[in-house]
């Protein structure tokens, strides 16, 4: 029965580094996920595959906050070169810029000028 004894300690010392290793994984505990792994076993290890990961609380807050930004203002497709002589299309084609006409179009993709730019 010793043998036995020693047996599932040992099981129960793998599953729960392996609980802790999960743990570690998802920002979680690992030491109370060590202990429940030790004690519970499997069933330790499935509810550890339940739980979402734990995300840092800057990142968390990044997230949240990303979503309202991105749905106000809509940034322009493409943008004019630095020296005003050119304009760049979404599609990066670089193309000249007259700002006397008033109706251009990408050379590569035919993309209106004004709306590449947001305008
Ligand atoms: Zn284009």
């Amino acid at each position: 029965m010793d043998i036995m004894l020693v047996l599932y300690a040992i099981h129960c010392a793998v599953v729960g580094g392996f609980a802790a290793f999960v743990a570690g994984e998802k920002n979680r505990d690992q030491v109370g996920w060590f202990i429940l792994g030790f004690l519970f076993s499997f069933v330790a290890l499935l509810s550890l595959i339940g739980v979402p990961s734990l995300v840092e609380k800057t990142e968390k807050s990044d997230a949240s906050s990303a979503p309202t930004e991105s749905s106000t203002d809509q940034k322009p497709l493409g943008y004019i070169s630095d020296d005003g002589k050119e304009w760049v299309c979404a599609c990066g084609t670089s193309n000249k810029y007259f700002p006397a006409k008033t109706i251009q179009n990408c050379s590569s993709c035919r993309m209106n000028r004004d709306f590449a730019l947001g305008r």
